[in-house]
């Protein structure tokens, strides 16, 4: 049994802290992958229309035997698809290829502001949240003026903010800004996409000190910090490595030295200005 603890969202619906996400898993391998992550505990999956596996996510979904209203899935909404109308579309197209009749969260992906479409894009999120496809409607990349906007002239309220989140970007403001407007943040590339944040060495001392390895390390830094993260992995032994975080706690001391890792860099694209579509 997973011993993942569930974060409420703004509208009582209940999300996996911890989930998996499937970014450049590509769709022959994601059946595989995805298999992997629900046998290892995880129930919340986490793709987008843009990676190109909503279908092998799907099979793996449907050949799991896990029980639908255990499972927590979320897709995105592409850049090319702002706009009511296409939005619509887009979300058709998104459950069809999962094989689903609804999913539990749905986000619109970027906010490409120059475009000035979020809003009616988010009405359209709207509807389908009031006809129960989406268990929740949300946003990725997002920032508190997008968020102002969306709050002042439309009615539902957004459930998630997904963004850009780990030691090296720890957006403090962002997610006080969401707390405060009842926005649960998610962290995606958590781990700092592997590479070069997990050989930090503050971050391996900390790990060396709990007998864990820096990434549970950093995902413990996440779930103590109270929002919902996604790790990545196509490695089997590295997706079991990643959910197994529930048995150790930082302390004051580590939580202050990974306060210290904040550079505000990027590892992706600012969200002001991407628009590609
Ligand atoms: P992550 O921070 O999850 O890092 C993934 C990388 O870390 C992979 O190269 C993986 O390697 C490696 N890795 C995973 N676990 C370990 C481990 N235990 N030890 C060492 N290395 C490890 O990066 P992602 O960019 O994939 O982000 C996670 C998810 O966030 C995405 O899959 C996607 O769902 C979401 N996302 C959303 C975006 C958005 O705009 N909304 C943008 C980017 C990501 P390997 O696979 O080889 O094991």
């Amino acid at each position: 049994m997973s011993k993942v603890p569930f974060i409420t969202l703004n509208n009582g619906v209940r999300m996996p802290q911890l989930g998996f996400g499937v970014w450049q898993v590509p769709d022959d391998e994601a059946a595989e992958t995805v298999s992997a992550a629900l046998e290892a505990g995880y129930r919340s999956i986490d793709t987008a229309a843009i990676y190109g596996n909503e279908k092998g996510t799907g099979q793996a979904l449907a050949r799991s035997g896990v029980a639908r209203e255990e499972l927590f899935v979320t897709t995105k909404l592409w850049n090319s698809d702002h706009g009511y109308d296409a939005a619509l579309r887009a979300f058709d197209a998104s459950l069809a290829r999962l094989g689903l009749d609804y999913v539990d969260l749905y986000l619109i992906h970027w906010p490409m502001p120059a475009a000035g479409t979020f809003v009616e894009t988010w009405q359209a999120l709207e509807k389908i949240y009031a006809e129960g496809r989406a268990r929740a409607v949300g946003l990725s990349n997002f920032h508190p003026g997008h968020i102002q906007r969306l709050l002042s002239e439309t009615s539902v309220r957004p459930a998630v903010d997904q963004v850009e989140l780990h030691p090296r970007l720890q957006q403090s403001e962002l997610r006080a800004f969401n707390a405060r407007h009842g926005i649960a943040t998610e962290a995606w590339s958590p781990l700092g996409q592997g590479r070069g944040l997990l050989d930090d060495p503050v971050i391996g001392r900390i790990a060396a000190k709990h007998g864990r390895s820096p990434a549970q390390t950093v995902l413990r830094w996440h779930l103590q910090l109270g929002h919902m993260a996604i790790p990545k992995s196509s490695t089997p032994s590295r997706i079991r490595e990643n959910i197994d975080v529930f048995d150790f706690e930082l302390d004051a001391d580590d939580l202050a030295a990974f306060a210290g890792l904040d550079t505000g860099d990027r590892l992706g694209p600012d969200p002001e200005t991407f628009s590609v579509a």
